[in-house]
């Protein structure tokens, strides 16, 4: 065998299994049917700009290992990310905090916030939330839900709030404290020099080939490797034989102005269901870029079908029972081993990426 690891993916998963298979002296070598290498964490740098092309990448996490990990490879700036929502004409500081409601109500103590929230649900009598709307509901009241959340989550998900799992709106958090740092994690940042640069570390002295798929690798090659770490869709992989998992894809509309500041702020989420995005990215204000142009994003969320890009699982419990199917299938393969978000069919931030990874890494015990 040419390898001992063909690792199929170059994502910050992929990239992470290698850089620990090359520590550990094993050989890989990585294939992306993509053009360029980070999968959707790759950047391109547009005079000095980052933009994100495959959407907005913030690094949050309180593992310290993870951090002290990711370190390894970059400096991060001391961004914070503080997204603003825009319904109609109001404007809203997220996450939901003090800001959020005292623009909302003309209130002013965390008391007089908890009461409006409370009369709002009173009615309502949830008790264990079942779904997405039940969840939000009864955490942030009647105005907040209709106004910052229901419209934007239909776009994002394409599904009614009450068809959608509770965890999703769990991910913001929500507080009574005048703070509008989007995450409640320890450490956050975006690395300087971009994302790419990352992957470009992790992967340096391992091989790399772009532009082919696992199937067109295992046509011209055979199998010249030992194992295989796929990180691609795991329905895919079984080509679909138990049924087809739903994504969200996402397409991204940039466009480049030529003035300095455009929007003010690095995110700005339009909120109703009329505007046909879900949110707008400055790229630039990642990096406190003083250019004199800037880039944006505008992000479009639509139902993945063969051939798209696949951005979000949706991991309501139709999908989770079949990916349960899928995942029986993988624990029957002595040399394939499936990770990352589309491989695990997980919603996973970028910590939570790099701890499996890293968790794998330890299991296999190389
Ligand atoms: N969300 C919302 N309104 C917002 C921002 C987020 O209702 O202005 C909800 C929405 O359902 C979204 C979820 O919160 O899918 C998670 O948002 P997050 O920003 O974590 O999503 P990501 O950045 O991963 O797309």
């Amino acid at each position: 065998m040419k390898y001992d690891y063909l690792i199929v993916g170059s994502g910050l998963y992929g990239a992470v299994f290698a850089y620990e298979m090359k520590k550990r002296g094993k050989k890989c070598l990585v294939i992306d049917k993509r053009k360029h290498i980070g999968g959707n964490i790759y950047c391109e740098d547009v005079d000095g700009i980052h933009v994100h092309k495959y959407g907005a990448h913030i690094f949050h996490t309180s593992n310290k290992k993870v951090w002290d990990y990711i370190n390894q490879f970059a400096e991060f700036n001391n961004y914070i990310n503080s997204p603003i929502a825009k319904y109609k004409d109001e404007l809203y500081n997220l996450p939901f905090n003090m800001n959020t409601f005292s623009k909302m109500w003309g209130i002013s103590t965390p008391k007089e916030a908890q009461e409006m929230i409370k009369n709002q649900i009173a009615d309502l009598n949830i008790t264990e939330p079942k779904n997405l709307e039940e969840q939000a509901l009864s955490l942030v009241g009647k105005d907040v839900y209709e106004k910052l959340i229901k419209g934007y989550t239909e776009k994002q998900w394409g599904r009614d709030c009450k068809e959608l799992p509770s965890f999703i709106i769990k991910r913001l958090p929500l507080r009574f404290t005048y703070d509008n740092n989007y995450f409640n994690d320890r450490y956050q940042g975006i690395p300087i020099g971009g994302y790419t640069k990352i992957i470009e570390k992790m992967l340096e002295g391992t091989p790399v080939e772009l532009g082919i798929s696992y199937k067109e690798f295992l046509a011209k090659n055979g199998k010249i490797f030992d194992k295989v770490l796929y990180t691609g869709m795991i329905d895919e992989y079984y080509d679909y034989k138990l049924g087809v998992l739903e994504y969200r894809s996402v397409r991204f509309e940039e466009e480049r102005i030529e003035e300095e500041n455009y929007q003010g702020n690095a995110v700005v989420n339009y909120t109703e269901r009329e505007v046909p995005y879900t949110r707008v990215i400055e790229h630039k204000h990642f990096e406190f870029g003083t250019q004199p142009f800037t880039i944006i994003s505008r992000e479009y969320s639509s139902e993945w079908k063969k051939g798209d890009e696949p951005y979000y699982p949706i991991n309501n419990e139709k999908n989770n029972a079949l990916y349960e199917e899928y995942k029986a299938l993988a624990e029957q393969e002595n040399d394939v081993i499936f990770g990352g978000r589309l491989g695990n069919y997980k919603y996973y931030d970028m910590d939570k990426v790099i701890e499996a990874a890293l968790n794998k890494v330890d299991e296999i015990g190389a």
